[in-house]
């Protein structure tokens, strides 16, 4: 299974899990075209398209991208989202699993300040068990059983502070950052606190323009977690499989 990444981060979240047969998108929050054209202008292996939440980001593109293929989202994210047309995104439960051609998906809460965000549980025979989480300052459970990652990893806390002693960063933000977006440390405890072993791959989402780092955050993932890890940077394409090879 490959992964592509159309992009990452506050300027528009768009991903591709895709073999030859069928495909999952993640986030219509990059032009449909670009989107196509990771798909090889393949939209009928298309078995849907996730959403987290109605931030622009991550939805702003929902209604091209509903013509094209399917796309569910929770309830609250459902009814948050301006539309301009009729058409309306499928609505996913929490905690109940949904089946979409070969991928199961199970949504979690996310915590992040929008209506009723959503992660998701992937799971596919060649991918393993894949977790999608952006735009939530924690994670509520350990989820058993992981063979890869995409994982928000949005800022350091001293990046942040030292970024707004310098005026770079407005202090009204530090608030809404803390409690919406994951930091290095927090991911560092979530990582702790879940059974890596059968992990593969570790991919960092959604990182802040401004107050992280891309070498440091993989480096210092990479030496608490002893996994591949990899920043989500535009254009990114690699393997996410269940076995290593
Ligand atoms: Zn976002
Ligand atoms: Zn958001």
């Amino acid at each position: 299974m490959t992964l592509t990444v159309l992009g990452s981060g506050s300027t528009g979240n768009g991903y591709v899990l895709q073999n030859e047969h069928e495909a999952l998108v993640l986030e219509c929050g990059m032009p449909r075209q670009d989107c196509l054209a990771a798909l090889g202008y393949n939209v009928k292996k298309v078995r849907g398209c996730l959403v987290t939440h109605e931030h622009g980001d991550h939805a702003g593109f929902i209604e091209d991208y509903m013509e094209l293929m399917p796309c569910y989202t929770s309830a609250g994210t459902a009814n948050a989202i301006r539309y301009r047309k009729q058409r309306r995104p499928e609505v996913l439960e929490v905690l109940r699993t949904v089946r979409l051609g070969g991928f199961s998906v199970r949504p979690i809460p996310a915590e992040h300040d929008a209506a009723e965000p959503f992660a998701y549980i992937i799971d596919h025979e060649e991918s393993g068990r894949l977790l999608f989480a952006t735009d939530t300052y924690y994670i509520r459970y350990t989820i058993p059983h992981l063979n890869n990652l995409m994982i928000e990893c949005n800022y350091s806390l001293p990046l942040l502070e030292a970024n707004i002693a310098s005026g770079l960063v407005p202090e009204a933000l530090k608030a809404r950052t803390l409690e919406s977006h994951m930091s290095l440390a927090h991911l560092k405890e979530m990582l702790t606190a879940n059974d890596l072993t059968a992990v593969n791959n570790i991919v960092l989402i959604h990182m802040s323009g401004r107050n992280s780092q891309q070498d440091a955050f993989v480096r210092e993932i990479t030496e608490h977690t002893g996994k591949h890890t990899v920043a989500a940077t535009k254009g990114l394409t690699i393997e996410i499989n269940k076995t290593p090879f």
